[in-house]
């Protein structure tokens, strides 16, 4: 089958071939614009989808090498995301659905984030059933049993900052530009980790927060800042380096864990700050003594993309579950919602 996936939850407009479970094109536009503002601003976001919504799908035909005519099926994300930006790549996947007369596959965007391992060219072998998946973005952090393709329990999650969020308002704090993980990330590599030490929340059983060391790095800065003005300046790579440790401390501890009560060595990462490098070497660290198979999905598979869409929209499409054109976007769209109603924790 050929499948035209169709993302747009955020601020990337994203369109992906997929034949089998390989990927013959992933465009993305990026939106700039929201640098300047140090968040995404969802009107121009809307607006800008609209803008690149065209062009992104016809580069994604052009570089696939494929007419509108070889298009199987259409997958669309669905949720969860900004309404106003989701609006423009749902009603586009129905037109475009419609028009062709092939079938529309609604995908929740954080089932997409952990099935992107099923990319042929994601992993060197995919993950085995069970596994967990520490799924890491800008808007969700959670510890995700996957018992099946369509079978996952969440089994612990942040109750309030999300990881990416964490990283980018630290960030914030250090001046730098939105988002700030990949820059945090890139800074981070010139600095010591073990500069400066930030309080760790004591959570119970699998859940996270990030809220704490947001608040203990911004009350530390402004202590910092009325002794030295230049404090941030002088000590940025060793303050991203140890902003980085910190969350990728707490992420593992929990993750490691989850694995060894719950006696699982199969153990994945997905999401926007999967691509973060510390905690992609702290998985194959930890794998490495604990005796896990990792999966780290390919770079281009971590952060928002619409390959991991057609990926889901070609799972969907084996099984004949195909969307009807009355659907409608969803800005909260629940991971377990599609399927065990009442297993979730
Ligand atoms: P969600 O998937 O929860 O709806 P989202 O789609 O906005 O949220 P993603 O695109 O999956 O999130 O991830 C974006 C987040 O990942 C941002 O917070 C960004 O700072 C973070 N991120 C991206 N690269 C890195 C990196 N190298 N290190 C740390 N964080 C990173
Ligand atoms: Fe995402």
């Amino acid at each position: 089958s050929i499948i035209l996936g169709i993302e747009s939850s955020c601020d990337d407009t994203s369109a992906a071939i997929i034949r089998g479970n390989e990927i013959l094109s992933n465009i993305a536009a990026n939106q700039e614009i929201h640098n300047l503002y140090g968040g995404v601003v969802p009107e121009l976001a809307s607006r800008a989808h609209q803008q690149n919504i065209i062009p992104v799908v016809q580069q994604s035909l052009t570089k696939a090498n494929i007419q509108q005519n070889d298009i199987d099926a259409v997958g669309f994300t669905r949720g969860p995301g900004l309404l106003g930006s989701l609006l423009v790549g749902t009603s586009f996947a129905k037109s475009l659905a419609m028009s062709l007369n092939v079938p529309l596959i609604e995908v929740n965007h954080l089932q997409a984030h952990i099935l992107a391992h099923f990319i042929a060219d994601a992993n060197p072998v995919p993950p085995k059933f069970p596994f967990l998946c520490l799924t890491v973005s800008g808007g969700h952090t959670m510890i995700v049993l996957v018992k099946d393709y369509f079978d996952m329990q969440i089994i612990g999650k942040t109750t309030d900052d999300a990881a990416g969020e964490a990283f980018d308002k630290i960030g914030k704090i250090f001046g730098l530009d939105y988002p700030a993980g990949p820059i945090i990330d890139r800074m981070a590599k010139e600095g010591d980790p073990t500069s400066f030490e930030f309080s760790k929340p004591k959570m119970q059983n699998y859940d996270y927060s990030f809220s704490g060391i947001k608040t203990s790095v911004l009350y530390f800065i402004q202590k910092e800042i009325r002794k030295n003005p230049e404090f941030i300046s002088e000590n940025i790579h060793g303050l991203c380096a140890s902003v980085q440790k910190s969350i990728v401390d707490i992420l593992m501890q929990k993750l490691i864990k989850a694995a060894t009560e719950l006696n699982i060595t199969e153990v994945a990462i997905a999401g926007g700050v999967s691509a973060n490098s510390a905690l992609r070497q702290a998985m194959q660290e930890t794998g490495q003594k604990l005796g896990w198979n990792i999966y780290i999905p390919k770079f281009e598979y971590t952060t928002d993309n619409a390959a991991m869409i057609a990926m889901v929209a070609k799972l969907k499409f084996e099984r004949g579950e195909f969307a009807d054109l009355s659907t409608s976007a969803a800005a909260r769209y629940d991971l377990v919602s599609d399927f065990e109603e009442g297993k979730v924790n």
